[in-house]
């Protein structure tokens, strides 16, 4: 568990805070927007695959 700094207010918060607790900005999470492309990426290849095949 790390410390990161808010980019709206500059204060400190656990990297494991979704939100700064102090000002409520939105805190990104590493990887987080790849893992919802990734999932989306998959499920269009998904159906090209099923479309092609059959
Ligand atoms: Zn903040």
């Amino acid at each position: 568990m790390a410390l990161m700094r808010c980019p709206a207010c500059g204060n400190q918060v656990s990297s494991n805070a979704t939100t700064c607790p102090q000002c409520g900005h939105p805190l990104k999470k590493g990887g987080g927007g790849l893992t919802f492309w990734g999932v989306v990426g998959a499920i269009i290849v998904a159906v090209i695959i099923i479309s092609v095949v059959g």
